[in-house]
């Protein structure tokens, strides 16, 4: 049974009707009729869990978001099948929003006007591993691709993924690229969007007869950080480099100043030692210092570390969670003493794992947040940046300002300008005047502060419209049915009415 002809001459103008999830009840019928045999779910339990991700970080989002549901779940395995359930919602006009792991902590895979929910985890085939790259589908897990390409032999000793977010065994490989941004491996590859690091994706586009789109290298940013608002990537390739079995460290400081200076050298020589692209360092490192990883905890996040770590990260002492080449440990053990460190693990992943450890990785960027709320849901986190290189003083004023309201930890970072600093501060949460009021005085300090209470890409990270995202979207998505309101780029006035295609 397919839609009346009614119905799918339907203009977009009439979209917004679909907030009343009651009036596209044959619409759905239509669009299920059309995707017979393509694996679908209406339970309203899975539904439920499925349009959510984990926005409840910000109880500003929790209320804007948690009553938000999509109308059915649809698990496409091929390519062709995507294309079957685009092709469906386009003509049928129903808005859709890919969902991968569900980790983003935005709302970014929350469908805010129901509709359809595009889960890519059946998407999740290795297609090809050769020397520095490896082709996938988007719906591949990053450890599963991490082991894959350590695994295959066309490397000898293995590759690696030049990074991945601290969320590597849950997220996908086209959730990073649709809504992520950095992570573990950006002290020494860079973030995301930086040349190389990702070189190819196919994209299917939202329209009654789909196509699919290539994009290479540069215009890859046409689908980076969009959100999944223009085309469903279902296919990338992303750079690797040789493997490196890294030593997962914890060291332990008398004060946060302490452990940050130690972060900002360490830093340096890495930005000295491993080049992005194609830089040459001016001055060489002096000893030479490769890591995968630098985060600065302070003690008051100790309690939470408990269960995981014990007396390795002690309620007095600040911390440095780091990944570090074993070749290099020597000059890091250095560093560390030098900075009146003290060692308390130095441990492989597979030594970690046997010891029912957890990964340095899961230590920081937002897993730091994840590891206070599992004690106490009422606080709630801010994304910052602070220029390099980092003010150490700044910090210790604002510590002093802000008291038992704000806890810090930094990532230390790189992109193709230069050492990166991110803040990503634990805060109390009061209410939405108090969290504004502390944004501000971040601002004040000059730190750019990235939104994480709001879920359009621009009033979140991005701060502006990005203009070829957008005509990019007039392209895949000419009807604007894909993830509606997470894009102030768009209005339903540029949404292209079905009957006119
Ligand atoms: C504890 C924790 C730690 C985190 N650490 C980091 C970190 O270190 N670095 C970081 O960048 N982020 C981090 N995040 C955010 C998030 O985990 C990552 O961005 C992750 O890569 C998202 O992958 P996912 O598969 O879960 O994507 P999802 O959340 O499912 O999707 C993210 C966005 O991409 C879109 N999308 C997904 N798949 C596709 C596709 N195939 N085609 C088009 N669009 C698509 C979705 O519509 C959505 O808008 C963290 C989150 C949590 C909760």
């Amino acid at each position: 049974m397919r839609g009346s002809l009614v119905q799918v001459l339907r203009p977009v103008h009439t979209f917004p009707e679909l907030r009343d999830m009651t009036s596209n009840t044959h619409q759905l019928a239509a669009f299920l009729a059309d995707i017979a045999g393509i694996s679908h779910s209406l339970d309203s339990h899975t539904l439920s869990v499925k349009s959510k991700d984990y926005f409840w970080y910000s109880p500003l989002l929790q209320e804007a978001l948690g009553d938000k549901l999509g109308q059915i779940l649809v698990l496409p395995a091929s390519e062709e099948e995507v294309i079957q359930v685009a092709g469906a919602a386009a003509r049928h006009q129903l808005p859709l929003t890919v969902r991968g792991g569900g980790t983003g902590n935005y709302g970014q895979c929350v469908p805010l006007q129901g509709g359809i929910i595009l889960d890519t985890s059946r998407l999740n085939k290795v297609l090809a591993i050769t020397p520095g790259f490896v082709h996938c589908e988007a719906g591949a897990l990053m450890m599963d691709l991490e082991r894959a390409v350590r695994a295959d032999p066309c490397v000898p000793g293995g590759q690696e993924l030049l990074m991945y977010p601290s969320t590597r065994d849950i997220a996908t490989i086209g959730g990073f690229v649709g809504g992520g941004y950095g992570g573990a491996g950006s002290i020494r590859n860079g973030i995301l969007k930086d040349p190389g690091n990702v070189t190819q994706v196919r994209v299917v586009t939202l329209e009654a007869q789909p196509r699919v789109i290539e994009l290479q290298d540069a215009d890859i940013q046409k689908v980076h950080h969009a959100f999944g608002t223009n085309g469903i990537v279902t296919q990338l390739t992303v750079s690797l480099k040789p493997a490196v079995n890294w030593v997962h460290h914890i060291a332990l400081f008398d004060s946060y100043p302490q452990a940050l200076r130690l972060c900002v050298q360490a830093t340096d020589a890495v930005e000295r030692t491993v080049p992005i692209g194609n830089a040459k360092p001016v001055v060489p490192a002096d000893p030479p210092l490769d890591a995968f990883l630098i985060t600065a905890v302070e003690r008051r996040f100790a309690p939470f570390y408990a269960q995981a770590f014990g007396d390795r990260f002690p309620a007095h002492k600040d911390a440095v969670f780091s990944m570090i080449a074993p070749d290099h440990l020597a000059t890091w053990r250095a560093l560390v003493a030098a900075h009146g460190g003290q060692e308390t693990m130095a441990l492989t992943e597979e030594a970690l794992t046997a010891q029912g450890l957890i990964p340095a990785f899961e230590c920081g960027w937002n897993h730091t947040t994840l590891m206070a709320l599992r004690h106490d849901r009422s606080w709630t986190n801010l994304q910052t940046i602070d220029s390099w290189p980092l003010n150490i003083d700044k910090v210790q004023a604002q510590m002093q300002r802000w008291g038992d309201e704000v806890l810090m930890h930094h990532e230390f970072a790189r992109d193709s300008q230069g050492p990166v600093v991110f803040g990503l501060p634990l805060v109390a949460y009061f209410d939405r005047d108090r969290l504004y009021e502390i944004i501000a005085e971040y601002e004040a300090d000059g730190c750019v502060v990235l939104d994480n209470h709001v879920y359009t890409i621009e009033d979140g990270g991005m701060k502006t419209i990005d203009s070829a995202q957008i005509d990019f979207k007039k392209i895949a998505d000419p009807h604007g049915l894909m993830n509606p309101g997470k894009t102030r780029g768009w209005s339903d006035e540029m949404a292209v009415p079905l009957s006119i295609m």
